[in-house]
């Protein structure tokens, strides 16, 4: 399918591997020109130098941690004008509610809610001058469905799906749609960092941890990054234009809900 965004430009934030990787790679794909960035400057080049390989398109990289001020300020200088927003970070560790003080969630709320809104806050306008835009937030299946040990994500990650709520329907009228896009369980570093002191704590390997967690999901096997960056790419698309303020799960099944 052509997804008609071709010579258009996205940033794609936290991209130097994993999910956010998959959208840059699957939005370069589709002839999109991209600004990918990520902490590390040397795997932000080599994942960028793959895609200008892969997909003849231009690549800026910005190595930065886009959770800062100073980060955000930098991205959002070389991302003027893009057609195109990906947001993503890290995600928070995981833990028990005791354990939590006010940093802790302030930490968590820069993250994954107040740094996705500040990027939103600077790039729309230039979507809404041109008449159209395309905003896709990477947050999770716990916005859905919590995940006990994620209470920091969970409560940082509802906070950003409120507020699409209502964003999403103030620029659609421009021509401009924001979703959030859902991981469930995919295979990607994030996913070995969870499973590893599972593995520790029961006494098993990584692979026997990995198998158990597969064996919750109705599709019974993580989802791959490419299959992630997908379903990006059709929200991004021309075709996606009506799709307004939704949430995504992207989970093989394994939110075990009816809607
Ligand atoms: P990942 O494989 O660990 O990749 C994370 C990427 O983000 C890397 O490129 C990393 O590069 C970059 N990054 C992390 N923190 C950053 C920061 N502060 N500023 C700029 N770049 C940053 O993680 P993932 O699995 O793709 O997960 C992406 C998001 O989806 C996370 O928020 C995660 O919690 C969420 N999620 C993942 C899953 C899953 O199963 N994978 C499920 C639900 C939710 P540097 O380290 O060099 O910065």
């Amino acid at each position: 399918m052509d997804l008609g965004i071709a010579g258009k430009r996205a940033l794609v934030c936290a991209s130097s591997k994993g999910l956010g990787l998959g959208c840059a790679q699957a939005l370069a794909a589709a002839g999109v020109d991209l600004v990918m960035n990520a902490r590390g400057a040397e795997a932000l080049e080599a994942a960028a130098e793959a895609v200008r390989a892969a997909h003849g398109v231009k690549v800026t990289t910005v190595a930065c941690d886009v959770t800062t001020q100073a980060g955000q300020a930098q991205v959002i200088e070389a991302a003027q004008g893009v057609d195109i927003l990906v947001t993503n970070a890290g995600g928070p560790p995981p833990g028990l509610w005791s354990d939590w003080d006010r940093d802790d969630f302030i930490r968590a709320l820069d993250a994954n809610m107040l740094t996705p809104i500040a990027l939103m806050k600077a790039l729309l306008p230039g979507m809404i001058d041109k008449g159209w835009g395309r905003v896709v937030n990477i947050t999770s299946q716990s916005v859905r469905a919590p995940i006990p040990a994620l209470g920091l994500s969970n409560a940082a990650r509802t906070g950003l799906t409120g507020y699409v709520a209502g964003t999403s329907r103030q620029v659609a009228p421009f021509g401009v749609t924001i979703n959030n896009l859902l991981p469930g369980i995919h295979a990607t570093d994030r996913a070995n960092a969870l499973d590893g002191p599972v593995a520790q704590q029961k006494g098993i390997s990584l692979e026997e941890a990995r198998a158990e967690r597969a064996a919750t999901i109705p599709a019974r096997r993580y989802g791959t990054p490419e299959e992630f960056g997908a379903a990006c790419a059709f929200l991004c698309s021309q075709h996606a234009g009506f799709i307004v303020g939704q949430n995504l799960l992207h989970d093989g099944g394994g939110t075990n809900l009816t809607m």
